[in-house]
C-alpha cells in the first residue's frame, strides 16, 4: 500500500521523512501515538516502526507488536532518535509518551499483560503477552465531543489500574457490541476525528456504555445505582494512591512500600495452588463483581507473577484486598457474615496463608501514623 508515495512495501522505495508530522496528544501513550501515526500514513503499526527503526526498511529486525509494547513502557537513547528524525518530533514530546517517564518507579511487575485461560462463557482464548488495554468509555466519548481523536491512556496499561480516575467507573477490556475481548484496537476515520474501532465488528469503542460481563438490563440499572459508585469510589480512591505512588521516583515511601504489598497480595489472591484450582478470587461472590470462570487450570499459560488476569478479576482482587484492610465485605456485597481472612486460610495452604497474613499485617503497620 502506497500513501502519499512515503511508506511503502516495496523496501527500496522508502525515503526517510514522512509528509506530516504528527502531534502528540497530552497525555497519551506511545503505543497510542504510533498508532494514530501510523493510520494517517496509510500503513500498520509494525510497518511504520519498522520504517522508523530500520531506516533501510529491511524485512529483518521487524518489530512486532510485542515490542511496541515495550516501547510504551521505556525508550532507549537509539530508538528515541531515531522515532524522532522520522516522525518529526521532539525527543522530549516522544518521551513523554512512555510509562517509565510518567509513572517513575515503574517496575516489570506494574505493568498488566493481557492473556487468560479459555473463559467458560465465551471459550475465548486471550491472546497472551501483549500491554493490557482496558478503555474508559467515558473518557473516549469525551475526547471526540470536544473535537480531539480518540486516545489511549498509559495508566491503562497497569496493574493497579481498574477504574477510571475521571469518571469513577471500571474500564473494560471487551466491546460492548460484539463482545469480543479487544486486544489491540484499530483506528478508522468519523468525519475528521479518528476513533479507536472494534477490529472484529468496527464499532467504536464508545460506541455503548456498559461494563465487562454484566448484562445490558444490570448494566443500565448500575449506572444509577447509588450503592454501585460508592464501590466504585472506593476503589478508585485506593488507585489513585497507587498512582501516585508509582509516578514518583522509586524509593521507600509509606505509599510506594504498601504498594508493592499489595501487589503481593493480589499474586496469591489470583494464584491456584495445587492440587486445589480454585484461586482464592473465585470463591468470592459479589454482584458488583462479576466475574468469569475458567476452564481448566486457572493458572493456565499464566506465569508468576500473576498480572496476566482480566481486568475484572484484578478489580475484584482489589476490592477483596480492600474488605480485608478496612473491615467492609458486606459494603462490596460479599457474603455477609463471614470473615474474608477466614475463607483465605480455608482455602490456602499454610504457608501461603501465613505469606498472605504477614503482608496484610506489613500494610496494617506502614499505614500506622507513626
Ligand atoms: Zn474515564
Ligand atoms: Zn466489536
Amino acid at each position: 500500500m502506497i500513501y502519499g508515495g512515503i511508506i511503502s512495501h516495496e523496501p527500496n522505495m522508502i525515503e526517510k521523512s514522512l509528509p506530516i508530522a504528527v502531534v502528540a496528544i497530552e497525555g497519551e501513550c506511545l503505543k497510542s501515538f504510533l498508532m494514530r501515526s501510523a493510520y494517517v500514513y496509510g500503513v500498520g503499526t509494525d510497518r511504520l516502526l519498522q520504517h522508523c527503526l530500520s531506516g533501510q526498511g529491511q524485512g529483518r529486525n521487524a518489530p512486532s507488536y510485542g515490542s511496541v509494547d515495550a516501547l510504551t513502557v521505556s525508550l532507549d537513547t537509539d530508538v528515541i532518535a531515531k522515532l524522532s528524525e522520522a516522525l518529526c518530533i521532539p525527543t522530549d514530546d516522544l518521551l513523554r509518551l512512555t510509562l517509565t517517564t510518567q509513572y517513575q518507579s515503574i517496575g516489570s511487575r506494574s505493568t498488566a499483560c493481557t492473556g487468560a485461560a479459555k473463559e467458560l462463557e465465551t471459550s475465548e482464548e486471550i491472546p497472551n503477552q501483549q500491554l493490557r488495554f482496558g478503555w474508559c468509555p467515558l473518557c473516549l466519548m469525551e475526547d471526540r465531543v470536544e473535537g480531539g481523536h480518540h486516545y489511549l491512556r498509559p495508566e491503562w496499561t497497569l496493574v493497579f489500574t481498574t477504574m477510571c480516575t475521571a469518571h469513577e467507573r471500571p474500564l473494560i477490556g471487551r466491546c460492548q457490541t460484539c463482545y469480543h475481548f479487544v486486544a489491540s484496537p484499530e483506528y478508522a476515520l468519523y468525519r475528521d476525528q479518528m476513533a479507536l474501532i472494534c477490529p472484529h465488528c468496527f464499532t467504536p469503542l464508545d460506541g455503548r456504555l456498559g461494563y465487562d460481563f454484566v448484562a445490558n438490563k444490570d448494566a443500565h440499572a448500575w449506572n444509577t445505582d447509588e450503592t454501585v459508585h460508592t464501590v466504585w469510589n472506593k476503589i478508585t480512591t485506593y488507585e489513585k494512591l497507587f498512582l501516585k505512588a508509582l509516578s514518583r521516583r522509586a524509593g521507600r515511601s509509606k505509599a510506594q512500600r504498601i504498594v508493592s504489598e499489595v501487589g503481593e497480595l493480589l499474586d496469591l489472591l489470583l494464584h491456584a495452588e495445587k492440587p486445589n484450582d480454585f484461586r482464592p478470587v473465585d470463591v468470592f461472590d459479589s454482584a458488583y463483581f462479576p466475574s468469569p470462570a475458567k476452564l481448566g487450570l486457572a493458572t493456565r499459560h499464566l506465569m508468576h507473577p500473576f498480572h496476566v488476569c482480566h481486568l475484572v478479576e484484578r478489580r475484584k482482587a482489589i476490592a477483596i484486598l480492600i474488605c480485608i484492610l478496612d473491615d467492609s465485605s458486606e459494603e462490596f456485597g460479599f457474603e455477609q457474615g463471614v470473615q474474608p481472612m477466614h475463607r483465605i486460610r480455608e482455602l490456602m495452604f499454610r504457608d501461603t496463608y501465613n505469606r498472605f497474613e504477614r503482608h496484610v499485617l506489613n500494610i496494617a503497620k506502614i499505614a500506622l501514623p507513626i
